[in-house]
Order: structure tokens, then C-alpha cells, then sequence
């Protein structure tokens, strides 16, 4: 869908009537093209005292070739220096230079008064963050703090970030990104992810990156040679995972009820993929799904997308309303996935990627039954997460207001108050919500397990 506010507010007088009345300006948001690098544009790294992640994270912008920079601190140089990685002098007084990305490890804050760690690395270069730019913090999981003081201490980082990435501006996104204990090896993909246009929708957000198994990856095919099911995949969101998936290297099964076989057919020919016309609520879906992928080597990944609204406010919804919305987002997931499970449907480190929604984070009027759906399906990745085996992760995506078929139905008031909402003053597109499961998807996102990522542009409406 077109969005005609952003094409005016990007033209000459449209510049000039939005700033004046002082009405949001959306920013044309970076995304990601193939051969890019990681981060087009200078890093500023910094770090609290005595902290313990800035090897990972050099060792991160080293991989990338990210073009590094920091102030004098001797602890953060000789961390740079183990791995290879030369920092260029960065004087906090040089108010010309301009950073595509500001990382800071925070890992070393210990109590409340050392916050100002923060501050003191933020404050003089908060101007100084190129448009579409990156801030990210990377702490330790409070869970896994020492102290009771350090775990206040790191959850205070929470509210740091979300509040810089409502203030920044200029498509600028802001990211905690938190380690468990010995999980500096797994943090790779995410923070590739939190510093790539891949993440353009993405802000506000907490990632949790636990202890496993380090895979590597090509990085310009993390899918090569695996195979993914995409539910819903004839058009919007599911099109745009397909699409996605397909780029990385996977062969994407599109799965889609009957009646979309045409369009379904379509997505599949220019991915070279294959379809499967199936209804999610059928008993035997899961077997089904299982039997399709067994033809490729057996399954890697499923992305549970397929999803539908049937809005009525709680009074006036019809009982069968009420089933179908459930049936289709929540239980026809969980039975695909117990099959899975429990029938060696799932290979080794496969990846199971649920779609939730924002309003089942917040609620949202008329929406009953969806938010308790999509709120299942939260919980759904929570209680599953802990019990999967053989380096099997849950995890999903809450989006926000995305431009699709779905969000086009909406009341004109109402969409337009959706899409400016957010810290980025417009919607997301399907290939942000794509760009969201492929990361989740790849094999060195092994240490991801249990989170929900929401890529809404940080809405105001929920958490
Ligand atoms: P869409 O309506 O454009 O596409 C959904 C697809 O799912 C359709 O192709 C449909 O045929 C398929 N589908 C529906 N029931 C099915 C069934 N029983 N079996 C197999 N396929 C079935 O929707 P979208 O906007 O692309 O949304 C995709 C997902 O994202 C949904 O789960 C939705 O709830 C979620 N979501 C969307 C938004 C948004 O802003 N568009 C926001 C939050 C969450």
C-alpha cells in the first residue's frame, strides 16, 4: 500500500508545511540490498568500565569490516587489539564527525550510580547519529547479574534505550541487546541484525541471546541448503518471508489454503520453491507438512504466519468468530508443532518462528479475539521455548502496523493514527517482519530462544 503522507511529506512544500505546523515527519528508512555492508557508515564503540563484552562485539565489528572508532579508553582498545581490530581515535569535543552506528557495552555496570556510564558516553555525540543510524546497548541479562544492584542496575538499561529511540529521530532505532552467562559467543547474528537496514522497523527492543551451540554461517546464505515452510505465503507478510528466506539460501515450501493456489503458484515460481495448498486447521496438517519437506531433506524451519482478523467488539461477536480467530492463529500452530515434535518432523537446530501481533501485546478494541490469539502465541514461544531439545528454538515477531492487504481493510482514521503512532511516523513493510524471521531462522542464531521481537517502529500502543 501507498503511503501518500510520506510521498508528500517528502517533496519540497510538504517538507515545508510539516515543519511549520510541526506534524510528524517520516523518515525514508534504509533497507537492505544484497552486497551492502553490514553498516554503511563510521562506529563509535564505547564501554563502561570493567566490562566483559567488548571482545565479542570487536571481534563482531571486525567480521563486518565496520569502519571503528572510540574515545581513550585503554580497557576498550586493548579489547579491540586481541581481535584484530584497529579503533580510530574519536575526540568526544569533535562535534563534526557523524556516526552511523554508536555501540556501547554496558556489561561492566555494576550498580545504579555507575548509569552515568551512559550519559557520559551518550550525551556528547547524541547529535552526531547519521539519519536511518543505529544505537545499541549491550548489557548482561539481569537474571544472570551477580548482585541484586548490578540486575537493577542492567534492567535500567530498558528504559534508557526505549527512550532514545523515541527521541532520536531521522529513522534512528535503538536496541538492548542482553548475554547470559558465557553467551558472548552467540551474540554474532543479533548484533549484525540490530546494526544492518535489516532492522529498519525494528526499535526499541530487548533481545536476549542465550548460551549455545556457535554454528557458522555464510553469511550472505545463513539458508543454504536448509528448507522452510512459510504458512500464509500467497501474498503480504508470508510473501515477503518467502521472498526473504529464499534470498538466504533456503528452499521455502509456500503454504497457503486451496483457493490461493493461484497466487501461491506465483510466489513459488519466482522463488524456485515449491507450494503446498493446505488449510492450518486441518487434523493432518502437521503430517502433511512434514511429509512436503520430507522430499528435501526433511524440515528446517516453519514460519507459522498464516493468521486472520474478524474484528467485532466482545458484545456483538458471533461465537464462530470467536473459534476461527483461535483456531487459525493459535491452535492450529500449536497441533503443527506437537506433530512436529513428536514425529521427528523437525530436523536437528530447526527453527520454529511464530507471527504474534502488537495487539496482542497491548489489546486493541474489537479485537478480543485476535489479541487472546496472538497473546497465545506469545506464551506459546515462552512455555515452549524451555522444553524444546536438539537445538530446536521458538521464537516470534510482533509486528506493528505493516502496509498489507490486512491493514488496508482498516478504517481510514483509525490506519492513519496506526501508521503514525511510532517512533518512525510511518508503517513497516512486509520485508521488515521478513528480515525479523530470517534472523531467527539462521543456524548461528542458535543462542535465540524464547524471545519476542515486535517490529512496529516502537509503537506507542503496547509495552
Ligand atoms: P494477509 O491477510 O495479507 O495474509 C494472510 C495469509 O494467510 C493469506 O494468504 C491467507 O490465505 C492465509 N491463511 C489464512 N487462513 C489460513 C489457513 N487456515 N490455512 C492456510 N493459510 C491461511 O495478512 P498479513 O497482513 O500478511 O498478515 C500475516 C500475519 O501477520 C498474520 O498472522 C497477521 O495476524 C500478522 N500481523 C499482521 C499485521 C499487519 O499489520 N498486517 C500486524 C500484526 C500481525
Amino acid at each position: 500500500m501507498t503511503d501518500q503522507y510520506q510521498a508528500f511529506a517528502q517533496s519540497p512544500i510538504g517538507k515545508l508545511l510539516i515543519k511549520n505546523l510541526g506534524l510528524p515527519s517520516p523518515q525514508s528508512l534504509d533497507r537492505f540490498e544484497s552486497s551492502q555492508p553490514v553498516v554503511q557508515g563510521e562506529v563509535l564503540l564505547g564501554a563502561a568500565a570493567g566490562s566483559t563484552l567488548s571482545g565479542a562485539i570487536a571481534q563482531v565489528l571486525h567480521n563486518i569490516h565496520a569502519n571503528s572508532y572510540a574515545g581513550n579508553n585503554a580497557e576498550l582498545q586493548q579489547a579491540a587489539a586481541k581481535v584484530g581490530l584497529s579503533l580510530r581515535a574519536f575526540n568526544s569535543g569533535d562535534k563534526e564527525s557523524k556516526f552511523k552506528a554508536l555501540v556501547f557495552d554496558a556489561s561492566g555496570i555494576e550498580n545504579s550510580e555507575q548509569l552515568n556510564e551512559l550519559y557520559n558516553f551518550f550525551n556528547p555525540v547524541a547529535r552526531q547519529v547519521r539519519a536511518s543510524g543505529r544505537v545499541i546497548v549491550v548489557g548482561i541479562s539481569p537474571e544472570s547479574a551477580k548482585t541484586v544492584k548490578q540486575a537493577v542496575a542492567q534492567r535500567a538499561l530498558e528504559g534508557f534505550v526505549r527512550s532514545v529511540g523515541k527521541e532520536f529521530k531521522k529513522g534512528i532505532t535503538a536496541q538492548l541487546i542482553y548475554v547470559d552467562q558465557g553467551a558472548e559467543d552467540n551474540l554474532e547474528s543479533t548484533l549484525r541484525f540490530v546494526l544492518s537496514p535489516r532492522s529498519a522497523y525494528v526499535s526499541g527492543q530487548v533481545i536476549r541471546v542465550s548460551k549455545a551451540d556457535v554454528v557458522s554461517v555464510d553469511w550472505t546464505k545463513p539458508l543454504a541448503g536448509k528448507t522452510a515452510v512459510v504458512t500464509g505465503a500467497s501474498r503480504g507478510i508470508g510473501e515477503a518471508i518467502a521472498h526473504v528466506l529464499a534470498r538466504d539460501g533456503a528452499h521455502v515450501i509456500c503454504l497457503d489454503v486451496p483457493q490461493q493456489q493461484a497466487d501461491l503458484d506465483r510466489v513459488a515460481s519466482q522463488i524456485g520453491g515449491s507450494t503446498l495448498a493446505l488449510d492450518i486447521t486441518a487434523p493432518d496438517a502437521g503430517e502433511k507438512i512434514k511429509a512436503a519437506a520430507a522430499a528435501q531433506g526433511g524440515l528446517d524451519v516453519i514460519v507459522h504466519n498464516a493468521g486472520i482478523t474478524r474484528d467485532k467488539t466482545l458484545a456483538n461477536m458471533k461465537p464462530e468468530l470467536w473459534d476461527l480467530v483461535i483456531n487459525i492463529n493459535l491452535s492450529a500452530a500449536e497441533r503443527v508443532n506437537d506433530y512436529l515434535l513428536e514425529n521427528d518432523g523437525l530436523n536437528a537446530n530447526g527453527r520454529i518462528i511464530c507471527v504474534s501481533s502488537i495487539s496482542g501485546i497491548a489489546g486493541n478494541l474489537g479485537q478480543t479475539n485476535y489479541a487472546a490469539s496472538k497473546a497465545g502465541v506469545v506464551g506459546l514461544v515462552k512455555f515452549t521455548a524451555p522444553i524444546l531439545k536438539n537445538g530446536i528454538t521458538i521464537n516470534a515477531v510482533a509486528p506493528g502496523f505493516i502496509e498489507t492487504q490486512m491493514t488496508a481493510a482498516i478504517p481510514f482514521a483509525i490506519r492513519e493514527a496506526g501508521r503514525r503512532m511510532n517512533s518512525m511516523s510511518q508503517g513497516g513493510q512486509p520485508v521488515d517482519v521478513a528480515e525479523t524471521i530470517a534472523l531467527f531462522a539462521a543456524p548461528s542464531s542458535s543462542g535465540l530462544n524464547g524471545n519476542v521481537v515486535r517490529v512496529c517502529g516502537q509503537s506507542l500502543i503496547g509495552a
